[in-house]
């Protein structure tokens, strides 16, 4: 039996604006429930549950996996020493508690790199290089009273699709509210590029026909597109994979790429958008909340009221996390049409219409502006960068948007985790000795393999200064330029890690001046494993960024006992207080090195002073990474908060 609620004050606003407004609508992309009705619901017809009964059957599917993981852990004995042993994709989320150590010695077992050898695409190790004492135990999550249903509807979730922080993002904090008792699933694209043996589980759950918006001979017609639904399990995650059905005739989310693949990225984020609601819709799925993540999902809020739930009675709630306002989704009002539904019908200032358009023919919509319209709470991901979009000129051509104030007291910066499973130095599978606050010495062997590896002169004396980045201008191109001369200057290490855009400057600099460099390397690559092993390795990771929203490598530096050295900006100014800073409380500990402005000085200047204290107080800098490996970054709090502003717009 299908929940009815009351219609929230969002709901009955916008219903409002819109009857006094009225907007043109193409009668055949009206919901007809019965029209749309495939074999995957009437086969479902009879399995229909209530909310209650679904909750509790979500329940217990979560007992039972933990029960099995348990069950797992319990008889995984680590093999000292096995490298090159894939494990079993099923089996990677339970290397992270070892049994306790057998061996004292933390080198045994390492496999050194060879000259030349792309030693990152070793295989990971079968088990952790065990600890001394064994790996500290997590501590213990909190759990919640009152689970509640909440689906994630993303273009990246970690692994498996992860182009950059949003990827890390979606992962770890649904695995968070899982493991606060919360039933979580996530909804993705299905692309061809995905490495299927990373999910599962994984199987086919249903064919449904997504309305879909065509042009034929000059007139607009909605057909339906057969969409296939695939189930399976990310690091014991739920997920919903999504594609059209026929990917020989359609290339929607085909090609070797995540984005910039051989499809027409905003038609299919559209259709994706449809996809997951109509999936929804015919599975009779009522989630307390949906939390939709950037522009790629945006669209969602906006065909969820005007198509899906225009009365209000569902009892879902809409939730936006803006991790990045430098790409907003712009597109043609007839573009929209990919998703059934006419574009015209959010082309007003108070709904979606691009302001900066006005007055252009045709005028053009904006989807993180429909999406922060449309969604009953919009989230970003640091207070500070919060408080730039809000205050200061961060909101760029949404400022106006942001500037009203219903749309201001539902925004919220809440802080980014990482997922400390994931990252975790003492179980890093990744790594070729592992280590933690209290056994730190796995680390120099970390720098060791890395320098030996990237045919850097090994000198575990030389500070070693790290970037990893995606480059972009957004991440201060011109400043790691300015970190990798002044390092290698003051006669420290450089190793860089990126790919993006503004990676010709680098590959010039990588096959020129810096080739076969005894104290610089320069990776133009993605490679996740390489990731690990460089922040594993590094003394320092240098983030320079012109703006961050939060940034998860610095957290990710202190996890991995780095020490972060960062620009003033955004979720950097939220995680990293400076060293020679005045004394802070337990929530700005002194961790790293900041600086402001955006010329080489100012980095110098921070850089300068890293490397002193590297040099000259080798003892005040252990003490350091020590106390920056025993933060908490973890998605704990920052979970909670995600959990309260879910209750606070639930219906
Ligand atoms: P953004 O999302 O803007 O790229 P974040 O700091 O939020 O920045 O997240 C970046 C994530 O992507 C981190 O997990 C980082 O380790 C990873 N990353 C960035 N570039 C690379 C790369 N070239 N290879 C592997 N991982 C990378």
């Amino acid at each position: 039996m299908k929940s009815f609620m009351r219609r929230d004050a969002l709901g009955a606003g916008l219903r409002g604006a819109a009857s006094t407004k009225p907007v043109s609508r193409v009668a055949s992309v009206r919901p007809a429930p019965t029209a749309y009705r495939t074999a995957c619901q009437v086969a479902k017809v009879d399995e229909m549950v209530s909310v209650d009964e679904e909750l509790t059957r979500l329940r217990k599917e979560n007992e039972l996996l933990r029960a099995q993981l348990a069950l797992y852990q319990q008889n995984q004995q680590p093999s000292v020493g096995a490298a090159a042993v894939a494990p079993p994709a099923a089996a990677t989320k339970v290397l992270e508690k070892p049994a306790p150590a057998k061996q004292a010695s933390v080198d045994g077992g390492i496999i050194w790199p060879k000259p030349g050898e792309a030693f990152w695409e070793r295989s990971p190790r079968a088990s952790p290089m065990p600890l001394q004492g064994g790996a500290a135990e997590a501590p213990p999550v909190e759990r919640d009273g009152n689970p509640m249903h909440i689906i994630h509807i993303t273009a990246e979730m970690a692994p498996i699709a992860k182009v950059g922080g949003l990827g890390d993002v979606v992962t770890g904090l649904a695995k968070a509210a899982l493991a606060r008792g919360h039933f979580v699933t996530v909804m993705l694209p299905f692309y061809e590029c995905l490495p299927k043996d990373q999910i599962e589980g994984l199987k086919h759950e249903c064919d449904i026909e997504v309305p879909k918006g065509y042009r034929w001979d000059g007139e607009i017609r909605v057909g339906p597109l057969k969409t296939s639904v695939f189930w399976g399990r990310v690091q014991g995650c739920p997920v919903y994979l999504i594609k059209p059905a026929d990917d020989t005739n359609c290339n929607i989310f085909r090609g070797g790429r995540i984005y910039g693949g051989s499809y027409n990225e905003m038609e299919a984020y559209l259709y994706f958008c449809r996809a997951c609601l109509e999936y929804l819709n015919v599975s009779q799925q009522n989630p307390h909340v949906l939390q939709l993540h950037d522009w790629h999902a945006a669209a969602a809020s906006m065909l969820y009221w005007d198509v899906y739930n225009p009365n209000g009675f569902s009892r879902t709630r809409l939730m936006l996390t803006i991790h990045n306002l430098d790409n907003t989704g712009e597109t043609r009002q007839d573009e929209f049409f990919f998703t059934g539904v006419p574009g015209e019908n959010f082309a007003t200032i108070d709904k979606a219409l691009d302001e900066r358009t006005i007055g252009h023919n045709p005028e053009r919509l904006n989807l993180m502006k429909g999406g922060i319209v449309y969604c009953n709470a919009v989230t970003t991901v640091s207070p500070t960068y919060a408080n730039e979009v809000l205050n200061g000129g961060a909101a760029g051509w949404l400022r106006s948007t942001f500037a009203r104030p219903e749309l201001r007291s539902k925004f919220h910066g809440i802080l980014n985790g990482i997922d400390c499973e994931e990252w975790n130095p003492a179980t890093d599978a990744l790594l070729p000795a592992n280590f933690d606050a209290d056994r730190p010495a796995g680390k120099a062997l970390c720098k060791e393999f890395l320098q030996k590896g990237l045919g850097l002169e090994v000198d575990p004396r030389k500070p070693l200064v790290a970037v990893v980045s995606r480059l972009v201008p957004q991440k201060g191109i011109h400043l790691i330029k300015a970190a990798l001369f002044r390092t290698v200057e003051k006669g420290g290490q450089f190793v860089l890690l990126g790919s993006g855009h503004s990676d010709p400057a680098f590959r010039q600099l990588a096959d020129g001046q810096f080739k076969d460099h005894p104290n610089c390397r320069l990776k133009i690559m993605y490679s996740e494993r390489l990731a690990h092993m460089i922040y594993a390795a590094a003394d320092v990771v240098v983030v320079p960024s012109m703006f961050e929203p939060c940034g998860l490598t610095q957290m990710i530096a202190l996890r991995y006992g780095a020490v972060p050295l960062v620009r003033r900006t955004g979720g950097l100014a939220d995680t990293v207080f400076d060293v020679d800073g005045p004394a802070g409380g337990p929530a700005q500990p002194r961790n790293g090195f900041v600086f402001d402005g955006s010329d080489d000085g100012a980095l110098h200047g921070a850089l300068d002073r890293a490397l002193t204290l590297y040099t000259t107080q080798p003892e005040r800098w252990a003490a350091l990474q020590q106390d920056n490996m025993r933060l908490d970054v973890s998605w704990g709090k920052s979970a909670k908060s995600y959990v309260d502003v879910y209750r606070s717009i639930s219906a």
